[in-house]
């Protein structure tokens, strides 16, 4: 029987399942580890591929930034604490080529700054039609240039308006006509706000700026806006030029913005240094036409926004921007 039994255990089968039972016994410490790393390998390589692809990403994008003084990515930009909806306080930069129109949507009430010049008037009314606008609460004439006062004149004509403002002197042309005319229509007064006036503008408010008196050059005579929501804030300087950027400056006025219009479409005549060292915006964003006859932008004043920190954000390449605030935070976004 023992000899039978040895015979058997002897046998090839047994033999090699004994091996087998060995060698798994023997190397199951050593294959475990070994199975572990496999494992994690396998889960960290796409993880270690994403993260480099967004580094990569990052550095292009950068890249882009350096070459053309803008991005396309809209990152959150935090401040402050207080907190409404984003959908509270939104301001839209249209895309109206050489020319300026912002509207803005402050809980229940709006606001259109200019209107951009006469090609782009049907496009700015139906902009407002789209964006659900019924009426306006304010409408503010900068100045009264033809690329900043047509689009009113055709806004004026289809919205209602419960208050139109507009600086302090007059205009020699068939515009400033239509645009006094288009006021009339609507049994209103043109109102000459001054600086140190604030409104209130539904979850926030706005300040005037400028003009602090009536200037030779009718750029300067822009009425400068600051609008305000909780902790975040935004420049409308219409036209607005060194001289009327450096009486805000001395003014003893709040000037400092999250969001800078650079003035007079990004001429190298506005935003100064000076202007950028109290302001200290986060953005700049520039309203002009694609290869515009005046060269607008200036190369000086990229250059300005950007050594003062400025992301560069301009119409000509983003079509129409529009911001989004909760009073906190600033989120950004365009299309065309
Ligand atoms: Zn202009």
């Amino acid at each position: 029987m023992r000899k039978n039994q040895i015979n058997r255990k002897n046998k090839p089968s047994h033999r090699s399942r004994r091996f087998l039972k060995n060698l798994f016994g023997r190397f199951f410490w050593y294959l475990l580890p070994l199975y572990l790393i496999f494992c994690c390998v396998d889960y960290a390589l796409p993880h270690q591929t994403q993260a480099l692809r967004s580094w990569a990403e990052s550095r292009i994008s950068d890249a882009e930034f350096l070459l053309t003084g803008e991005t396309s990515k809209s990152e959150p930009f935090s401040k402050g604490s207080e907190n409404y909806d984003v959908s509270d306080f939104e301001v839209h930069f249209l895309d109206v080529g050489q020319g300026l129109s912002v509207f803005v949507r402050s809980g229940e009430q709006t606001l259109l700054y200019d209107g951009g010049d006469r090609d782009t008037s049907s496009f700015v009314v139906a902009y407002l039609k789209q964006q659900q606008v019924e009426s306006l609460d304010y409408v503010i004439a900068s100045h009264y240039d033809a690329d900043h006062i047509n689009g009113l004149i055709g806004a004026l004509h289809v919205f209602p308006a419960e208050t139109i403002m507009g600086p302090d002197y007059t205009h020699e042309s068939d515009t400033f006509d239509s645009f006094c005319q288009a006021v009339e229509s609507q049994e209103k007064e043109v109102i000459h706000p001054s600086p140190g006036d604030c409104f209130p503008l539904g979850k926030g408010f706005f300040t005037v700026l400028a003009p602090e008196k009536e200037y030779e050059d009718s750029n300067n005579n822009s009425i400068v806006l600051r609008l305000v929501c909780g902790d975040t804030s935004f420049l409308l300087t219409g036209d607005a030029e060194a001289e009327s950027e450096e009486d805000m400056c001395f003014s003893g006025m709040d000037l400092s913005s999250d969001v800078l219009c650079a003035g007079h479409h990004g001429s190298s005549t506005a935003t100064t240094e000076l202007f950028l060292s109290v302001v200290q915006p986060a953005y700049g964003i520039i309203s002009a036409g694609k290869d515009n006859e005046y060269g607008h932008p200036h190369s000086e004043t990229l250059q300005r926004l950007k050594a003062y920190g400025a992301e560069v954000l301009q119409t000509s390449r983003l079509g129409t921007i529009v911001f989004s605030s909760d009073g906190n935070t600033l989120t950004w976004s365009s299309f065309r």
